[in-house]
């Protein structure tokens, strides 16, 4: 590898960090710094007006010890090999946090899906599964979705793995429809956990949830369906942003109007229900809660300046830079880092793998309950790890998974 860009070298920063307060064997140190594997594919496609085009894609294992490799793939135009590692070293400390029992992975294909026809939507994804193929199975790889992709990509990519394998393996893949396997609450499960999560750190600190104003940045899979769940549980949403602009009203904004008029214009930009927002104020709009749920790095030095709420509850991976953490740590905002907000969607990912290996469909509401006991518990064992440390909740959250993750490498010992 060559110099990392800061996505890496955040991570690195973070693990580094963990290993100094568990005071970690220094060799599993050195092997946790470096992915296990990366693979670089090109992704060759025919277009439909029948030129061929070569993306670039990769599948990357950051550590595989606690079990297969499980993370999402995403299809974006600045993908690069750092980001995708980071991001499966990010899955490797929160399916660890979790305690299920995957190791971390993620990949993608640089390109703007945007940009494609559905049919060649499908053939990159058909081609990029083809190609990293020797990484996958449910016992290897598990991918689930991620940014610009869901549940039709996630159904290409089972039914290319199993006309390959030859055989139906519809654990080899989360996130599905659920005519294939999929859960019917996959789409909604990371924006319920992270409501769990603002539940048990407003508890923590005081703050109600009914009345206090918040504002998400992304009206995604998980911005969308959130920002419905936080006006349910009482929270005003008080500015929304996505990629076309950002709407503000400090009265609350109703979400199903929202989400009604982003899915028929493309954005929430012109939204009658609220004043145009300049989206780069989204986080110094006052609030009790910020929640990042679009891309990474968007709370930076800057940001992180003006940033109003009192507490950042980190839906998307790695939204914050590690310079912006710290200007919020000198601020004293609580930041609860992705690592354990974020992590409702790879927990019903286990689920769905669980219930597809069994043969079994779990009753309805199980799946739900189950997910709010694990949040809870990482949530608990999070807070109480910062309490003995004396440290924020990310170090916190980094130390008790590196610890479980150096378990599982320490009882399975170095080959050969
Ligand atoms: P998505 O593609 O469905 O939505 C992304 C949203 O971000 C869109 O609304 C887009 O317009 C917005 N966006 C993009 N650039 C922006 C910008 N510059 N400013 C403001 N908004 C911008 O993706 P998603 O699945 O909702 O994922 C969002 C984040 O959550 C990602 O960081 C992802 O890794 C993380 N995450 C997703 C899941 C999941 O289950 N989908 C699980 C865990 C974490």
């Amino acid at each position: 590898m060559t110099t990392p860009p800061d996505r890496w070298a955040d991570m690195l920063g973070y693990l580094d960090d963990a290993a100094a307060l568990i005071d970690l064997d220094p060799d599993v140190l050195a092997r946790l710094r470096v992915p296990r594997r990366i693979l670089e594919v090109a992704v060759p496609i025919q277009r439909d007006d029948g030129r061929a085009e070569v993306f670039t894609g990769w599948r990357v294992h950051h550590n595989t010890s606690r079990g297969p490799g499980k993370g999402g793939i995403r299809f974006h135009p600045a993908l690069d090999r750092w980001e995708v590692s980071a991001l499966a070293a990010a899955m490797t400390f929160k399916t660890a946090l979790m305690d299920l029992p995957f190791g971390g992975a993620k990949g993608g294909v640089r390109y703007d899906p945007t940009a494609l026809s559905l049919g060649e939507l499908e053939r990159v994804t058909r081609r990029y599964t083809w190609e990293i193929l020797s990484l996958l199975g449910p016992d290897k790889d598990v991918p689930a979705p991620d940014v610009n992709t869901d549940g039709r990509v996630m159904g290409w990519l089972m039914d290319t793995i199993s006309l390959a394998r030859g055989e139906n393996v519809s654990s080899s893949v989360t996130g599905k429809p659920t005519v294939i396997g999929g859960t019917e609450e996959h789409a909604g499960s990371t924006a319920s956990g992270v409501v769990h999560v603002v539940r048990d750190v407003f508890g923590e600190l005081g703050i109600p949830m009914a009345g206090s104003r918040v504002v998400v940045q992304g009206f995604g899979k998980v911005g969308a369906p959130l920002s419905f769940l936080l006006h349910s549980a009482g929270l005003r949403v008080v500015a929304v942003s996505d990629v076309g602009g950002a709407v503000y009203n400090p009265g609350g904004l109703d979400p199903a109007g929202l989400a009604e008029h982003a899915a028929r214009t493309g954005s929430v930009a012109g939204f009658p229900g609220g004043d145009e927002l300049n989206p780069s104020q989204l986080f110094a709009v006052a609030s009790e809660l910020a929640v990042p749920a679009a891309l990474a790095s968007t709370i930076d030095e800057v940001v992180a300046k003006t940033l109003a709420a009192r507490v950042v509850v980190e839906a998307a991976n790695g939204p914050t830079t590690a310079p912006g953490d710290a200007v919020l740590r000198s601020r004293g905002i609580v930041v609860v880092p992705d690592i354990l907000a974020n992590a409702g969607g790879v927990i019903d990912s286990y689920f769905e793998w669980a219930q597809n290996r069994q043969g079994v469909a779990w009753e309805q509401g199980v799946a739900g309950q189950l997910l709010q006991r694990i949040m809870h518990k990482a949530f608990d064992e999070v807070w109480t790890r910062a309490r003995t440390h004396d440290v924020d909740l990310r170090r916190a959250a980094y130390a008790v998974a590196t610890q479980r993750v150096a378990d599982a490498m320490k009882a399975r010992g170095l080959f050969p």
